[in-house]
């Protein structure tokens, strides 16, 4: 007779690092608060060996996994169901950076290194791994391939897919497919590594990495431009790329709520401009150096004032000063986290259409919900908002969220439909969206997915529940 499930994860990972669950916060609850899910068992392998010996040890118990690397996700993918029934696997101690091949850009690490750890490493070697987002000091590689993460960089880089050249992964089986690949050309039959990333941990647990770095620019200078539309502000992302081309490496758009929510939360941080309805944060990297950079904004935001898309402007002096910037676009999250519960939405829309779809929309939720807040803030130059609805001012927001999240959601998305926008730009499903999935997809597409998802999961092993 097999040993019980505990005894063989004891054997599997050793003793220590098999948790019990319940009473796990960092683990069983979401970075929002939102999902409060307890494990029957946290499980934290050492390597890919015991990664594998675990989903065999699973698979043979009929139990399901949840792997999870540093728990910033935002669609509750990556915290155990409530019933306590289901293994949470963490890959946190999976942090070895394996292999840095500078002549042919490219670094292997383990899935559960936090993405600044891999900046870090690429930075020492005078590279850039251009992935960023916000929650950087805590998300790990092996879960932003799974959400296949977006950030602030894609205007120029693409997103976590775009980064990736390899992946390893254990399979539903228990076994060890070994793609870490360094090559940028391999049409050897279906690229296998695309269905996973992206898969949030339904389809295999991505262990290890190989990722694309680039030349560590000279000089990355941001600046503020204040504009009194979206319509200048899509004016002045056109001049822009016109100009820079490829020196532009980032394109975000604040609202005026958005930062009056930081202002009121952070106080001390610096705000370089006044108040405008909208605050754009540019960045552009090169490699001619700090004086080079500054003379093409100057001249680009000279020409933009001067057409009168932009009333005001701010280049950054200093690294410090780039630095602040930068924190005042990173902290609306945090801030929004703060005021309260809200009502997320990571949408989607060719730029050519955001700001006709937030005229009409954010007319549609005043008159159906009126006194709502409209956070607005986003990866404008990648046509992705972070399209958030607070309660009232006074109001609960948690009570808020509990009687209109539905209504509220379908709203937006329906909106979004006129103009081919999508409901999640780069946060996933998880559960927060499944329903949405389910009802918003093309039927065929939905097909497909669950044809994938049986061949390589038949048991239903990873993330039930979640996605699909
Ligand atoms: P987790 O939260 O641990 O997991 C996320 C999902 O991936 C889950 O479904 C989990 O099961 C699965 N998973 C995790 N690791 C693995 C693995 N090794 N193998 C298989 N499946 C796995 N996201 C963006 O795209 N762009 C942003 O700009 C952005 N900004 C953010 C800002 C803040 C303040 C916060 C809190 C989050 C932000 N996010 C953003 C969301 C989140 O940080 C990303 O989704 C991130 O990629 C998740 O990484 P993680 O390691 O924390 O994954
Ligand atoms: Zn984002």
């Amino acid at each position: 007779m097999a040993a019980p499930l505990l005894q063989q994860l004891q054997a599997a990972v050793g003793a220590a690092q098999v948790l019990p669950g319940g009473d796990l916060p960092a683990y069983e609850q979401d970075w929002r608060r939102r999902w409060h899910g307890r494990a029957l068992y946290v499980v934290r392998p050492g390597d890919t060996a015991e990664v594998a010996a675990v989903v065999r040890a699973c698979a043979a118990a009929g139990v399901a996994i949840v792997p999870q690397g540093g728990n910033t996700g935002l669609v509750g993918g990556g915290v155990p169901s409530a019933e306590g029934q289901q293994v949470l696997l963490s890959l946190q101690r999976m942090n070895r950076v394996r292999q840095i091949d500078t002549a042919n850009l490219t670094m292997t690490v383990d899935a559960g290194c936090v993405l600044q750890a891999v900046q870090q490493a690429a930075a020492e070697r005078g590279l850039l791994f251009p992935l960023s987002l916000a929650a950087e000091g805590s998300c790990t590689i092996g879960g932003n391939l799974a959400t296949n993460a977006g950030g602030t960089q894609v205007l120029r880089w693409g997103n976590a897919r775009d980064l990736c050249l390899g992946l390893e992964v254990v399979t539903a089986q228990g076994e060890v497919w070994d793609g870490l690949s360094g090559l940028r050309k391999d049409n050897t039959g279906y690229d296998l590594r695309h269905l996973f990333i992206g898969s949030e941990g339904t389809l295999g647990v991505i262990t290890a990495a190989t990722l694309k770095l680039a030349p560590q620019p000279a000089a990355t200078t941001p600046a503020l431009a204040a504009c009194q539309s979206l319509d200048d502000c899509v004016a002045l992302l056109a001049r822009a790329q016109a100009r820079l081309g490829a020196g532009l490496t980032g394109f975000e758009v604040m609202g005026r709520l958005a930062l009056q929510l930081v202002a009121r939360h952070f106080p001390a941080l610096p705000r370089p401009l006044p108040e405008a309805p909208w605050t754009v944060l540019l960045e552009q990297s090169d490699t001619d150096g700090l004086d080079t950079a500054r003379t093409r904004f100057e001249a680009l935001l000279g020409d933009a004032l001067e057409a009168g898309c932009v009333q005001d402007v701010v280049i950054a002096e200093s690294i410090a000063q780039a630095r602040a910037l930068w924190h005042l676009r990173e902290s609306i999250p945090l801030a929004q986290a703060e005021e309260g519960l809200n009502i997320k939405h990571d949408i989607a829309l060719p730029v050519s259409a955001i700001p006709a779809f937030c005229t009409q929309t954010d007319a549609l939720l005043q008159a159906h919900f009126p006194g709502v807040r409209l956070i607005n803030f986003g990866h404008l130059g990648d046509g992705n908002l972070h399209y958030n609805v607070q309660a009232p001012p006074g109001a609960d927001g948690a009570r808020f969220l509990a009687e209109h999240e539905h209504a509220v959601n379908t709203l937006v998305f329906d909106a979004l439909r006129p103009h081919g926008g999508s409901f999640s730009a780069e946060h996933g499903i998880g559960s927060l969206k499944r329903d949405e999935l389910a009802a918003r997809k093309s039927p065929v597409a939905l097909q497909m997915m669950r044809a994938i998802k049986a061949a390589l999961d038949p048991q239903g092993l990873f993330n039930p529940g979640r996605v699909l």
